[in-house]
This record gives structure tokens, C-alpha cells and sequence, in this order.
């Protein structure tokens, strides 16, 4: 296929894990249970339309023991199904908040559950919360994060240094720069754009580009990256799946319709992360 133009597709597999610490308003949600019935009717769905997912599950869920906190056999039918299994962090911690040895910590621990789960390696990364976004290198400041995490904060240039440091080859990152933030304001919208690969500290890195879930705005920058060529990436929570808003299997269908559709007529590649760090190497 000549086109450059790719669809990179994620579910943050949250599990329980993720619902006892959410950090929006109303504290912890009793959501998690939701995410293993919406996982298999998502293998479901990919499989109908032929698009594959890469999966970002906590490594904590690929333990043994039960839902709503573990499925270590639903984490190996992801693997199977031929959806790539990436890292959500070990227990859905909010990485800002770590030191070095505590990011360290999680992120090996949630790559050695995962590999010995599926039998395969596990070599990209999902951050909770999409967090950092604190990476001034690339002009983007969070004071929140700042204010929050203390002194010995995680920003995303660390971030990225420790997934380098134990093993990790690709990061999804969601930071915006101090300019698209002031864009953003003064329009009333989110800069959405192509996206491309973007290396930090070692890592080959994709932005977030697209609002969460399957909306027209998602559809929009799907059309424009298949005229203009770049990634859109786009995503949800399995646990949403039947939520009513954006991430909901009624807006969800016609998306994966239209990106099939798009790669039949050779304008659109299906990626993974391993094809990106395949194509890096
Ligand atoms: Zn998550």
C-alpha cells in the first residue's frame, strides 16, 4: 500500500484497577467489572471489520485470581485474536506522582506480568490518565502536574527514559504545546491534526490527535489523514462500551465501517505500535 496514511486504534483496559482510582470528580467507580463482557464483544467487532487494536492493559489484570481485578485469560484471547497487548502501567498509577524508583517499579512489574501471560514480548506503553504532560523540551508545560506531584515528579521526558531504560520501544503521549493550548482557547476547539512519529529519549512516540471515542471530529481527522497522509490516533475504554457517549458501540461501528472501507480502497494503513517499532529499526 503506497499511502502513508495510518489509523492507530487503542483500548485502555482499565479493569477494576483503574475504577478504584479514578481521578474523576466523585472519586472511585465500581465500573471495572464492565470492561471483561465489553472486551469480548470489541474482539467481536474488530474481527467482523477486520481493523486490529492494540489493547493497553494494567499488568496487574494478567495476574492470576478474578474480575473484576483480574482475566489473565481474556488478557491471552486479546494476544491471540492478533491485537497487540501493550502496558497500562502495573496498577493504574498516576505517573506524575512517582519518583524514579517507583516508575521504574511499575513499569517493569507490569511488562513481566503481561509477557508471561501472553508468551510474547510486550514493548509498547499506554500512561494512565495520558499522563505526563509536563515535557518542556517539546514546549509543553503542566502546572497542575507541577503543583500536584511534588519534587520528584515524573514529567514525560523521564517517562520516557525509563520505558527506554527497562525495555520499552513506543509511548502513545498526549501533550499539548503552550501555543495549541492558547489555539485552543481562543477557537473554542481541539487542534486536531495528522500526527506523526516523534522520538523522545530513545522511545518512538505517537500523539494523541483525536478527541476520545468515535465522534464526527474523530471521522473528520480520519478523512483528513487519508487525504493528507499522517496517523490518527483514536481511542476508548472497553468499559464504556455501552456508556451512551462518544466511546459507545453506536458510534463505534460506523468508525471501524468507515476505516474498513478506507483500507480497501488502499488509502488507509492499519497499524500496531510493533509495526512502528518494526518499520524504526
Ligand atoms: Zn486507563
Amino acid at each position: 500500500m503506497k499511502t502513508n496514511a495510518s489509523l492507530l486504534m487503542f483500548w485502555d483496559y482499565d479493569t477494576q484497577w483503574g475504577g478504584d482510582r479514578s481521578r474523576t470528580p466523585g472519586g472511585p467507580k465500581d465500573w471495572g467489572h464492565l470492561e471483561f463482557g465489553n472486551t469480548d464483544r470489541l474482539l467481536e467487532l474488530h474481527a467482523e471489520y477486520g481493523v486490529p487494536a492494540t489493547f493497553a492493559v494494567v499488568g496487574a489484570a494478567a495476574l492470576p485470581g478474578e474480575r473484576p481485578y483480574h482475566d489473565p485469560a481474556q488478557v491471552r484471547r486479546i494476544h491471540a485474536s492478533g491485537h497487540e497487548v501493550a502496558s497500562h502501567s502495573f496498577r493504574h498509577e498516576w505517573l506524575p506522582g512517582l519518583d524514579h524508583a517507583g516508575l521504574v517499579e511499575t513499569l517493569r512489574a507490569s511488562k513481566d506480568a503481561l509477557e508471561q501471560c501472553i508468551g510474547a514480548p510486550v514493548n509498547s506503553f499506554v500512561p494512565p490518565y495520558n499522563q505526563p504532560f509536563d515535557y518542556p523540551e517539546g514546549m509543553a508545560i503542566s502546572i497542575a502536574e507541577r503543583r500536584e506531584a511534588g519534587r520528584h515528579r515524573t514529567g514525560l521526558g523521564d517517562l520516557c527514559a525509563a520505558l527506554k531504560e527497562t525495555g520499552y520501544a513506543f509511548c502513545r503521549v498526549s501533550y499539548r504545546t503552550v501555543a495549541e493550548k492558547i489555539w485552543e482557547i481562543v477557537s473554542r476547539k481541539q487542534k486536531d491534526a495528522p500526527a506523526s512519529i516523534e522520538v523522545i529519549r530513545g522511545i518512538r512516540c505517537t500523539r494523541m490527535n483525536a478527541p476520545g471515542g468515535f465522534n464526527a471530529q474523530a471521522h473528520r481527522v480520519l478523512d483528513l489523514c487519508a487525504l493528507t497522509g499522517g496517523i490518527v490516533v483514536v481511542g476508548g475504554h472497553p468499559h464504556s462500551l455501552h456508556a451512551g457517549n462518544t466511546q459507545d458501540e453506536r458510534m463505534l461501528v460506523p468508525f471501524l465501517a468507515h476505516a474498513r472501507d478506507l483500507h480497501k480502497q488502499g488509502m488507509l494503513r492499519l497499524l500496531l505500535p510493533r509495526d512502528i517499532i518494526t518499520e524504526g529499526s
